[in-house]
């Protein structure tokens, strides 16, 4: 059933990439390295929504469909530009480092356990979100795990998103998933497949550790190749397997 929602709903791309994500990935558009990592202007669609068209069209028929069950999806983060997560990343290596005296190496450690290194982010693509239920008047931050679970107040949320943001093509990125390394459980991040599983893959094929490891940001001094290469491996790869 969901299945075929899917397919009614979503482009001869999509088709595919429910049949054949080979072929899907030859047949979508190239993707250069910059537009890739956020340092590229890309047309970006929806007030509040800010995402590339077809994921963008994708999130207004969730939503319309979350409202009829009393759930109103609001954004939280969508697209996010390298510059953006440039300053976030040394906001917080300045904190770590100055204000709270860790040694460089691990702030970095503390940072990428939800932020990522500019360049490596999944908000640069246009086709990834934070959500929550807009319903819910929450009080603090809200992307933490807690309140998305036991008597949290985006518990309907979730399970709403459980039975149906892959109908919509919407998928759970960081998961919940023991062994799993990388960034942690994010119940909030929501990934459009149909364009990501293609981007991940030019993504990968290209050498962004070589364009990293050359920034000039604080902190970025102490990158290694070493570690810029298991970095990408557990927080960029180690996801949801439905996304590769
Ligand atoms: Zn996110």
């Amino acid at each position: 059933m969901q299945r075929r929602t899917f397919i009614n709903r979503s482009s001869s791309a999509a088709l595919a990439l429910a049949l054949a994500p080979t072929i899907f990935i030859q047949e979508e558009k190239e993707y250069g390295i910059l537009e890739l990592m956020g340092k590229e202007d890309i047309e970006l669609f929806g007030k509040g929504i800010n995402l590339r068209k077809e994921a963008h069209d994708a999130f207004i028929e969730m939503k319309k469909a979350a409202y009829k069950d009393g759930i109103d999806l609001k954004i939280v983060s969508s697209y996010r530009s390298y510059d953006r997560q440039e300053a976030i990343f040394e906001r917080k290596f300045l904190q770590y480092t100055d204000d709270d005296g860790m040694n460089p190496t691990d702030a970095i450690d503390k940072i990428i356990e939800y932020s990522t290194i500019p360049g490596t982010s999944r908000h640069h693509w246009g086709t990834d979100i934070d959500v929550v239920d807009g319903y819910r008047k929450v009080d603090g931050d809200v992307l933490v795990p807690h309140k998305y679970e036991g008597d949290g107040p985006y518990v309907d949320f979730k399970k709403w998103m459980d039975e149906n943001s892959e109908t919509y093509g919407f998928y759970l990125v960081y998961t919940n998933e023991p062994k799993r390394r990388g960034f942690k459980y994010e119940p909030w991040h929501y990934s459009y497949a149909p364009l990501s599983i293609p981007m991940l893959e030019q993504y990968r094929s290209k050498n962004v550790a070589s364009i990293i490891i050359r920034e000039d940001y604080y902190g970025a001094e102490h990158f290694t190749m070493n570690f810029l290469k298991s970095y990408i491996q557990n927080n960029i790869l180690d996801i949801n397997r439905k996304l590769l």
